[in-house]
């Protein structure tokens, strides 16, 4: 364990001990806020807004105004009825 005088980004609490010798003293999490923090990763897989979105490289067309769509945040299911960034906004608008 490594001794030190660190400070909990989730909680704030004090944190004066680690399994591993922290590279960078922010985002340090204690015991408590690192289990729940896992615990809501693994409830929320794949709905972490804060993680990086893969995207999806492709050739299709916007079925609203018909500019090619080259990269999609996800795969699309039906490739008949997708959206550009600019016609998915409209129709939530
Ligand atoms: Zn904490
Ligand atoms: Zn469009």
């Amino acid at each position: 364990m490594y001794q030190g005088n660190w400070t909990c980004s989730g909680c704030g609490g004090a944190i004066t001990e680690l399994p591993f010798e922290p590279r960078r003293t922010d985002g340090l999490t204690c015991r408590a806020c690192f289990m729940k923090k896992r615990e809501e990763g693994s409830a929320a897989e794949g709905a972490d807004p804060s993680a990086p979105k893969p995207r999806v490289e492709g050739a299709w067309s916007c079925s609203g105004c018909g500019a090619a769509i080259t990269s999609l945040p996800f795969t699309p299911r039906d490739t008949s009825n997708i959206k550009c960034m600019d016609c998915f906004k409209k129709s939530r608008a």
